[in-house]
């Protein structure tokens, strides 16, 4: 079976089961504040295994791109240097939300995988949950016993709390679980060591290839259990793993997954893949990590410096790192595999396809300015290697390995390899103490501490969406409300609540817009709502302070006057979008927007800057379709098949369920959850206030409407009036300020003319005033001079009298004082230095200075002192 035909049959086989199949959801999360990716099929579900949402199906499936490289699942060091853990991967499950339990859930694992699939059973070994003292949680003989049916006892293994019992977080839903392992190795060792002394035992040919949990418990914030209401049936099986097992491969990486890319790296880098084994890790390296990066800038998720952008750059440069040291790639490459990365997976992602060409250029971009990085710090490495030489030492310190890390992002395992070609070590240990320390800063910085839910009016989820919190704040900006629950969160900073209303008008942080603010009133007290995110679907109030009858009704009321803002700014950004696709292309694709009350931020694909040209045709464009107050028409639960009918823009990276809300301002049709403007005449006008890159091939335009528009324009008016009195009202502004300029420039070429000529007159008085002492002529005295002319002076005087000469000029310039020594070179010779003079001489005048034996300076406080000071400098000067 191909891996198309294996992805199929396990839909397949669980639609026959009665189960809905869903698509995968996004790998990046957008709107989990603990969660930066996809890291298993249930995120996209946990709001309704925490009973927040009602299942569209109490049965579904899909396969999951998961991605596990931060948190609590990270496998990035073991992926290439293994055959089987991956970066990212795709994750088959099938669910049950409060429908059947652990005896489908295993029969029907076991159907798929022996009957269908026909894995040979003697291969096959299942772990139970043995128990655990301190939870007081007995083995788990259900699960046990249903293996029993189909497995032999000893194929049956007990499992600790670390394998067999799952957690979704430090709290909220968990249980235990049952996994399934496949042994995979040759007759021959079978018979040497059985396989289940190798279970969870970390060998490559007896892996793990799907676990069923069994989520029967809640975890409460002081540690203990609660029984479950509604149980959870969560499985999750590694596609590529069990593609590798029915290909009869011993690897992952020798699959149709992933053979083509491996083909097309090893020929650009000139090896063959399986010949070398340092290449072949380099090589799974790339292959993987490239499917993974791929993937998420197709989501939307960029590569930068910061949290999942920092992540993926990450990934990006240890691929990079591994084609340089192992591959010999000194150029970008791995970029050049998308294609082929394409041309495998494009049909079943259209958003590879659809990206193809932003995809590359990114990565390209990416690799080039890592690539230099890598050069500067091998540079940098070099240094400190040397230098440590010099002091007779065998390894380099930790803090530097550390530093050149975490500044250069150069990876440890590089260090200690250059290190190493060059018989030199690495101080581990100072190295992971740096590292520790770090990772205390930032967890001590973001330790948040959350309470359990406090539930205040039970909430039957009879609205459409089956959640308990109902959104109305598309008609309403006030609406009647209970709290339904509430739990308080503790940070450094201090203490919030986060509340949850039954029925709500505030729109909660999401697709760029900003939370509403505004207050909770009942007949016994107002409290304010700061802040209002949105947490799995639903809308999390922000309080400061519990109000203290939080059972009372109350009248939620959203701030107006910031809301109509934030509206217009979202309605703007729409016809933002259509306009820029209208004068540079259709390639123009939404990358990030930030909607608030003051203004807009609108992140775009397009590979130049935008001319003023076109700026100004974009705003005009917009600015009609202001004037023309086009109204709102508005498609709630609108089947998603319809809506694309219509012709509305879909954003990548985005989950949309089968009902879809549409937002259309005439030709402006986007896919939308977000707060509009009635019509487009309460836009105002729009005025874009700046165009600028912000990585390769993506833009960002800001701008802002409205209010805002007219703040700008009172501040420019004023700005104008205040400048044209001060040109006396002049009529012609224009023409005054030039002409302005021109005299000042006539001006300035006067003085330049004048001072030269005054010094000229000061040097031939300075000449004039001369004295011989021993036979050398003392050019000196005290003037008002800029210290440049000064030093002028003293050049003109040297080339004049090149034979026996001292010049002690001391010059004062706006209200400072310079003294300016200068001596013939015949002097110089016979040992004396204007440099060590001035320096002496500088001392009365509160200064100091130096410079060369022939020519030197000194600057300082004291004016008053200033003619002793060249007296001083003759005398020192030993004629
Ligand atoms: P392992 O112990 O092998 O790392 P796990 O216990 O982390 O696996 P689960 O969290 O139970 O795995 O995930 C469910 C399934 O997903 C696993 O049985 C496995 O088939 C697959 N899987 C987990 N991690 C990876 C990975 N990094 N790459 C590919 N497949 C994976
Ligand atoms: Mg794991």
């Amino acid at each position: 079976m191909t891996a198309k035909e294996i992805r199929e049959s396990f839909k397949s086989f669980f639609e026959s089961k009665g189960h809905l199949i869903v698509p995968s959801a996004p790998m990046v999360v957008k709107d989990d504040p603990t969660l930066m990716f996809t890291n298993a099929g249930m995120n996209q579900f946990k709001d309704i295994i925490l009973g927040n949402a009602t299942p569209k199906s109490r049965r579904q499936a899909d396969t999951q791109k998961c991605l596990r490289v931060s948190g609590k699942h990270n496998d990035l060091e073991e992926v290439g240097h293994d055959t089987y853990h991956h970066t990212m991967f795709e994750m088959l499950g099938n669910w049950s939300f409060g429908d059947y339990f652990k005896k489908e859930a295993i029969s029907w694992a076991w159907e798929y995988i022996v009957d269908v699939l026909k894995i040979n059973p003697e291969d096959l070994y299942a772990t139970v949950f043995e128990g655990s003292k301190e939870e007081g949680l007995e083995r788990d003989n259900e699960a046990a016993q249903i293996w029993e049916q189909f497995l032999p006892k000893d194929h049956i293994i007990n499992g600790n709390k670390h394998d067999n019992f799952w957690e979704m977080g430090d709290t909220g839903p968990c249980g235990p679980c049952s996994e399934l392992h496949v042994d995979s190795r040759s007759k021959e060792e079978k018979a040497k060591v059985p396989g289940r002394e190798l279970v969870n035992k970390d060998d490559p040919q007896v892996i793990e290839i799907w676990n069923l949990v069994f989520m029967q418990y809640n975890r409460k914030a002081d540690g203990s259990l609660e029984g479950l209401p509604a149980k959870v049936i969560d499985t999750g099986m590694g596609f590529e793993r069990l593609v590798r097992t029915l290909q009869g491969k011993t690897s992952n990486y020798d699959t149709d997954i992933f053979q083509p890319l491996i083909k097309v790296m090893a020929d650009m880098a000139g090896c063959k893949y399986g010949e070398d084994e340092k290449k072949d890790i380099a090589l799974r390296v790339i292959v993987d990590h490239l499917r993974a990066i791929a993937f998420a800038i197709a989501d939307g998720q960029l590569p930068s410096n910061a949290k999942a952008g920092y992540v993926i750059r990450r990934i990006l440069r240890r691929a990079v790192r591994y084609g340089y040291t192992f591959l010999g790639q000194k150029e970008a490459f791995i970029y050049k595999l998308v294609p082929t990365l394409v041309a495998e997976m494009g049909d079943a992602f259209p958003e590879l396809p659809a990206q193809q060409k932003l995809i590359m250029k990114v990565m390209q971009e990416e690799e080039s300015s890592f690539l230099r990085t890598l050069e500067n710090g091998i540079k940098l490495l070099q240094g400190v290697i040397d230098e440590a030489k010099e002091k007779g030492k065998k390894e380099i310190s930790g803090e530097k390995a550390f530093t050149l890390f975490d500044t250069f992002g150069f990876p440890l395992d590089l260090t200690e390899l250059i290190c190493r070609e060059q018989e030199m070590g690495v101080d581990e240990k100072g190295f992971d103490e740096c590292m520790q320390q770090q990772k205390d800063r930032a967890r001590n910085a973001a330790q948040v501490q959350l309470g359990d839910w406090v539930v205040v009016n039970e909430n039957d989820n009879d609205n459409e969406n089956g959640s308990i919190s109902e959104f109305v704040g598309y008609d309403n900006t006030e609406y009647p409300a209970h709290i339904v629950k509430y739990r308080e969160v503790t940070q450094k900073k201090g203490s919030v609540f986060e509340v949850i209303l039954d029925k709500t008008p505030f729109y909660g942080e999401m697709g760029g817009e900003v939370g509403d603010s505004g207050v909770l009133v009942s007949e016994y007290e107002e409290v304010k709502v700061v802040d209002t995110k949105k947490e799995n679907g639903i809308a999390i109030h922000i309080l400061k302070k519990m109000p203290e009858h939080p059972e009372a009704e109350f009248m939620a009321c959203v701030d107006v006057e910031s809301r109509r803002a934030i509206e217009a700014n979202h309605t703007c950004t729409h016809l933002l979008d259509q306009a820029l696709r209208e004068v540079l292309g259709t390639h123009v694709e939404q990358k990030g927007s930030l909607v608030t009350a003051d203004g807009l931020r609108f992140d775009f694909s397009h590979f130049e800057k935008m001319t003023p040209e076109q700026i100004r045709e974009v705003e005009h464009i917009v600015n009609e379709r202001i004037r023309q107050n086009i109204p709102l028409e508005e498609f709630r639960d609108y089947p998603i098949e319809e809506a694309k009918k219509l012709g509305a823009i879909a954003l990548f990276g985005e989950k949309y369920g089968d009902k879809v809300r549409v937002v259309k301002f005439g030709d402006s049709v986007e896919f939308c959850g977000g707060c509009h403007a009635k019509s487009t005449g309460c836009l105002g006008m729009i005025r874009i206030t700046s165009e600028s890159s912000i990585a390769a091939g993506i833009r960002r335009i800001e701008a802002i409407t409205g209010k805002e528009v007219e703040n700008l324009f009172d501040i420019t008016q004023d700005f104008m009036n205040n400048l044209r009195s001060l040109l006396n009202n002049a009529p012609d502004l224009m023409a005054t300020i030039k002409k302005a300029i021109a005299e000042n420039k006539e001006l300035q070429s006067q003085v330049e003319e004048f001072k030269s000529q005054n010094a000229k007159k000061l040097k031939e008085t300075l000449i004039e005033k001369a004295r011989e002492v021993n036979g050398v002529k003392v050019i000196s005295g005290v003037v008002p001079l800029d210290p440049q002319l000064a030093k002028d002076i003293a050049f003109q005087l040297r080339a004049q009298f090149p034979e026996n000469l001292l010049v002690a000029i001391g010059s004062v310039y706006n209200e400072k004082p310079t003294l300016t020594v200068s001596l013939s070179d015949n002097l110089v010779k016979d040992g004396k230095n204007a440099g060590q003079i001035v320096r002496e001489a500088a001392k009365l005048i509160q200064g100091g200075g130096g410079g060369q034996p022939h020519f030197a300076t000194a600057g300082g406080k004291n004016c008053d002192d200033l003619k002793t000071a060249v007296t001083k400098i003759i005398e020192l000067a030993k004629l």
